[in-house]
């Protein structure tokens, strides 16, 4: 390792926010189990060890429970499930006593043979669940070997691990570390949940960093932006210890316009609402002062939960409510495409079955779920939306099936019928908006498969990401089409994709006339403080002269030129997404 040169890593942005800090290393988990075979003797006292070292983790996990809130108790449920569970504990028995394996073995096959069947679903969900079993062989090795905890020294410190186990994730945000760096993990495991509830930056996914980064060593965390700087310059150093500086007091500004109004200088006003994944992130849309839910992303919880529609009745009901009395957009499941399905595997997964093409394929589940969200509708903010639409008659189908569902459960119960909108995302809905408009109360534009299907670009493919600008002119036309739609036939308009979460699209947006932007929670005050500076006249201009650009660089260059200006710092802190 070279002394002390600065080294910039990227990974996934899993908690936002901006630390300076020593970092600290701890040693890697990866554990290869004692592959022994134990004479018939000695296995009673393998299965004796197992049983003991089982208890005494079930014993500490319910200990660590019952400090938590119970947002989050329900990972240490996971834990607790899987050691107690009779298939598991027969699989390790039988894995001990006939095959003569160590107790740690015996874990370890037990907990890989699960991890497989998660990991051949190919679903990034799951992948992150087979992470959070191997994390618990871990545990229950270094519980059997008696080892030291990996423990939080220091003040102050960034830390630095391969995973850390839901147990060790409690312990940092109850310690004083002030961000977290993982080799590994995804954006939906239960420690990115914990780290993002706790406000501790973290980057996740950065790679091998054994030969990068040693104790002790001046990191910077970009948490919004997924970036790690390792021994910075000075110059780098000294910018960021005043962009940190700014931020600071910029996070007291923002805590002051919380209450305030968004709207342009000019007083246009413009509803700011989150895009949610998880019901664990309500908590941070209410504090940050979203006006409502744009975006309930279900395809989780059918992960998590299946389609059962009590169980999705009473989660659904649950964050309406607490959003009440703003809205909440349920989206209906958009599996199929990136959102592999189980069973459903194609050459070409994006333009084949799915979201609304795949719920009226299987119209029981898509009913199931509408029956659960038109009982969740106790408040009447409640709005129902289907995604991946590309035709009128798909769009006539859903709402046939939406209303008759109303209609038979308001025979025999009292409900509110939800407004019943699209997902603009296919260029053929945007182009035939004006036929669509007589069958729906709102859209939301949905820019991030807009995008992939109007440029022709994988929005997962880092090969052309290149290509991959929500800001392009082609786009920026659509949307202004479906808005002009929008004023003409009296439906609302919002903008959903992560278009809403960029600095200069933001500007583009608001310029095109949309009222309603939907975006990530933890960037809505920081949204209303940029809109809150700019005026109608100064955005309007922008759009109008991007409407007619060729390409995306030279919008964007010019929305960042104005944004320099108008707001600096800004482009620094986001960069452009
Ligand atoms: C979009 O496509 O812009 C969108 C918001 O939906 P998703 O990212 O879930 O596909
Ligand atoms: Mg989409």
């Amino acid at each position: 390792m070279e002394k002390n040169r600065e080294l910039l890593l990227k990974g996934l942005p899993i908690a936002p926010g901006l630390v300076i800090g020593k970092s600290l290393v701890w040693k890697h988990k990866k554990i290869q189990p004692d592959g022994r075979i134990v004479p018939e003797n000695e296995r009673d006292r393998e299965l004796a060890n197992f049983h003991r070292t089982r208890e005494v983790m079930l014993r500490d996990l319910k200990k660590v429970k019952r400090n938590l809130p119970s947002r989050i108790t329900r990972f240490i449920d996971f834990q607790v499930a899987i050691l107690g569970d009779r298939e598991f504990i027969k699989d390790v028995e039988y894995l001990i006593k006939e095959k003569g394996r160590t107790a740690e073995y015996a874990v370890f096959q037990a907990i890989e043979d699960r991890m497989d069947e998660l990991l051949k679903s190919g679903i990034e969900y799951y992948r992150d669940r087979a992470k959070e079993l191997e994390t618990l062989y871990f545990d229950f090795v270094s519980y059997l070997r008696d080892e030291d905890k990996r423990e939080v020294i220091g003040e102050d410190v960034v830390l630095f691990a391969d995973d850390v186990t839901i147990e060790e994730s409690i312990r940092i945000v109850n310690s004083n570390v002030k961000a977290v760096v993982l080799q590994e993990g995804g954006k939906t495991s239960h420690a990115a949940i914990i780290l993002r509830d706790y406000k501790i930056p973290a980057v996740f996914g950065v790679g091998d960093f054994t030969d990068k980064v040693k104790n002790g060593d001046t990191v910077i965390i970009n948490g919004w932006k997924g970036e790690v700087i390792i021994n910075p310059r000075k110059t780098t150093l000294e910018r960021f210890q005043k962009l940190v500086e700014r931020y600071r007091e910029e996070a007291r500004g923002l805590f002051e316009i919380k209450e305030l109004p968004t709207a342009t200088t000019d007083g246009r006003g413009i509803t700011l609402m989150a895009n949610i994944d998880l019901p664990e992130e309500i908590d941070l849309v209410l504090e940050e002062g979203a006006h409502g839910i744009g975006l309930f992303r279900t395809e989780l919880l059918f992960y998590e939960y299946g389609d059962d529609e009590r169980e999705q009745e009473e989660i659904y009901r649950s964050i309406c409510e607490k959003v009440y009395p703003f809205p909440c957009i349920i989206r209906a499941f958009d599996l199929g495409g990136d959102k592999v399905i189980k069973g459903y595997r194609e050459k070409n997964p994006f333009l084949g079955l799915r979201g609304i093409r795949l719920l009226l394929e299987e119209e029981d589940r898509f009913r199931k779920q509408i029956r659960a969200i038109l009982r969740a509708n106790t408040k009447g903010n409640v709005k129902f939306m289907i995604p991946m639409v590309t035709t009128l008659w798909e769009v006539k189908r859903a709402r046939a099936i939406f209303r008759e569902e109303a209609d038979s459960l308001s025979k025999k119960e009292n409900i509110h019928l939800p407004d019943f909108g699209i997902m603009v995302e296919v260029p053929s809905v945007a182009l035939t908006i004006d036929n669509i408009a007589p069958y729906i109360d709102f859209v939301s534009i949905g820019t991030n498969d807009l995008t992939q299907y109007t440029l022709a670009v994988d929005r997962r493919n880092s090969r052309v990401s290149y290509l991959f600008q929500h800001t392009h002119p082609a786009i920026l036309r659509l949307i202004k089409k479906v808005v002009d739609s929008g004023r003409d036939h009296s439906f609302r308009v919002g903008v959903c994709g992560e278009i809403s979460s960029d600095p200069v699209g933001i500007i583009l947006l608001v310029g095109l006339g949309v009222g309603e932007l939907s975006l990530t929670p933890s960037l809505v005050l920081q949204t209303k403080k940029l809109i809150r500076k700019v005026s109608m006249e100064e955005v309007e201009n922008l759009a109008n002269n991007a409407l007619s650009m060729a390409d995306g660089d030279e919008v964007n260059a010019m929305v960042m030129e104005f944004l320099k200006k108008k707001v600096p710092g800004i482009v620094e802190k986001y960069g452009h997404f």
